[in-house]
């Protein structure tokens, strides 16, 4: 620092200015090292930020217990694919929705525009409300999204199987007639779709999951593979990472 104050009063002996730069800059720099290092931290999908439970599901603490989950949760439940993971943390996204145990639901792959997708059978308005069946369907086709579901981590599944369900949540809730106009809202006016999917988030994390949606949209973000139309159609519709944030937080006593 004296250096520096040595080489401006030489230079010129007048320039107050120069001298006030040369003097504040050392006490700007930790400041600077501090807004760098703040930037890089949210970069860095830190969980700091966050003042409740973080914890994560991990696959090799539930490897043994789709059996136990089936004979608790499994009434009503077809789950057509072989893949045990995505099974089991289906099951434990379920744990999570105590309301839909008793509803008749199948999860299947399938090949559509979205990672995942839930809807009620197609069958519902001849159905009485109770009988009322629902699909969640996985995409096993990566090729138009980029993202390829058996990549995510088993808390990321979690936590956008909890979005599907949250869903569900929503449709058994609706008589046949608002089911209707509902579906044909989603499809035709793009703002009931996106306060549908925002809904679905602030629900999945309500009900205990916002750690696991949180690291699906990270998962999501980060992904380099997501194709342009995808990556558009999530920032319009879905919650932010920094809007999950605040609403975990929101959330947790
Ligand atoms: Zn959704």
């Amino acid at each position: 620092m004296f250096f520096l104050l040595k080489r401006v009063i030489k230079k010129d002996p007048f320039s107050i200015l120069e001298l006030m730069r040369c003097l504040s800059l050392p006490f700007l720099l930790p400041f600077l090292f501090l807004s760098i290092n703040k930037v890089c931290a949210q970069k860095e999908h830190s969980m700091d930020h966050i003042n409740c439970d973080t914890a994560h599901f991990h696959y090799t603490d539930y490897a043994d217990s789709l059996s136990h989950f089936m004979q608790r949760m499994g009434n009503k439940k077809e789950l057509k694919t072989n893949d045990i993971r995505l099974k089991t943390a289906f099951y434990l996204a379920l744990s999570h929705y105590p309301e839909l145990h008793q509803k008749k639901i199948t999860l299947r792959l399938k090949s559509i525009p979205s990672t995942m997708q839930a809807q009620p059978d197609a069958s519902f308005l001849f159905k009485r409300r109770v009988k009322r069946g629902y699909h969640i369907f996985v995409n096993d086709n990566p090729e138009p999204t980029g993202i390829d579901y058996r990549e995510l981590s088993f808390n990321a599944l979690v936590g956008w199987l909890g979005h599907e369900l949250a869903h569900l949540i929503d449709y058994s809730s609706m008589k046949n007639r608002d089911l209707l106009s509902f579906v044909t809202a989603y499809v035709f006016d793009k703002r009931e779709m996106r306060r549908t999917e925002r809904q679905a988030d602030r629900e999945t994390i309500k009900r205990g999951l916002g750690v696991q949606l949180l690291d699906g949209a990270h998962f999501f973000h980060k992904s380099k593979k997501v194709s342009k139309k995808y990556r558009k159609k999530n920032k319009k519709y879905y919650l932010s990472e920094e809007e999950i944030i605040a609403d975990i937080n929101k959330n947790c006593d």
